[in-house]
């Protein structure tokens, strides 16, 4: 009966865990790499579609493994966020964001903001603003200077927990911008409920304009939609000029995406930076 059980058991260990042990070995590596310093930032910037002005750049997360291999955010976002990690890596992330801005800032690169994207575990945390505000605080960049990028998640989050604090940071002066916009769970009431600063679309819908598409309404309708609310919109996946004449005849205001430029380490950015204000 013993041996049985234990086949049982095992048995059982098999089906289910397949998954939960790639989970625990990935969670493994990315704290070993988290400590390691595997981890690390790249930009892109963020453009007036008008005026071509830069209004900010978008800090987005890199693991590139000893070997080469780089690791994309979607695959090792969602472990850290299950396991807690992402409280320490959130809090490195600003850090980080924030010590770049400083950084360009004092090599005479007037970047006015830097887009950091914040999950929805981090607003749980009871020390999410505090530590923003220690980052800020320790790289002498005012509110202003920092844009934070929430999913519909965290819209979904009770609002006992998440307004009053979006509230405050937006009082501050801290951008609040609405991601993925459409594609979560998402409600139209968010936009009446939340603080907002900006609504981003997401690349999936900007793609499918020019084609005759669901896809390519939605992307009209979300611009419209931040017209009649007076919410400034701002398209990701710009990766051709024909998008970017759409979108702006459309009244898009910003964008990013390849056609600007492919997300950049610090230094690139600097030259990406000068180029851009010669042409
Ligand atoms: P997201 O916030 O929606 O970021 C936009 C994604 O689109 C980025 O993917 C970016 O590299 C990619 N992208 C930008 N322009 C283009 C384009 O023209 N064409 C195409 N095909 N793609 C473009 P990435 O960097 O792989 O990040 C994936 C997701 O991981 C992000 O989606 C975000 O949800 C998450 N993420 C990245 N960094 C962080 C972070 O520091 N914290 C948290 N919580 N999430 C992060
Ligand atoms: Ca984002
Ligand atoms: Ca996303
Ligand atoms: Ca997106």
């Amino acid at each position: 009966a013993k041996r049985h059980a234990r086949g049982g058991v095992v048995q059982y260990a098999r089906t289910m865990s397949v998954r939960s042990r790639h989970h625990a070995e990935l969670l493994d590596r990315l704290h070993h790499a988290f400590h390691e310093h595997e981890l690390f930032l790249v930009y892109q910037p963020q453009v007036d579609l008008v005026t071509r002005a830069v209004i900010g750049a978008e800090a987005l997360l890199r693991w590139r493994r000893p070997d080469g291999q780089l690791i994309p955010p979607d695959t090792f976002i969602p472990v850290a966020e299950q396991s807690g990690l992402i409280d320490a890596l959130g809090a490195w992330v600003m850090q980080q964001a924030c010590a770049d801005l400083r950084s360009l800032h004092q090599q005479g690169i007037g970047l006015p903001r830097v887009a950091v994207n914040v999950s929805a575990v981090q607003f749980r945390s009871p020390c999410l603003l505090e530590r923003i505000q220690q980052a800020l605080q320790r790289h002498e960049l005012s509110a202003h200077h920092l844009e934070l990028e929430i999913t519909e998640s965290v819209a979904m989050l009770s609002d006992a927990q998440v307004e009053p604090l979006l509230r405050q940071m937006r009082g501050m002066g801290i951008g609040i911008a609405l991601d993925d916009f459409g594609t979560g769970y998402s409600s139209l009431a968010y936009l009446e409920r939340l603080p907002l600063d900006r609504i981003k679309i997401d690349r999936g819908f900007v793609q499918q304009l020019g084609q005759n598409t669901h896809g390519a309404r939605i992307a009209e309708v979300i611009i419209e939609l931040g017209q009649r609310l007076q919410l400034p919109v701002l398209a990701e996946g710009i990766e051709d000029e024909a998008s970017w004449r759409q979108l702006r005849e459309m009244g898009c205001q910003a964008g990013q995406g390849y056609w600007f430029s492919p997300p950049m380490p610090l230094s690139a950015l600097v030259t990406w930076w000068q180029h851009w204000h010669e042409s």
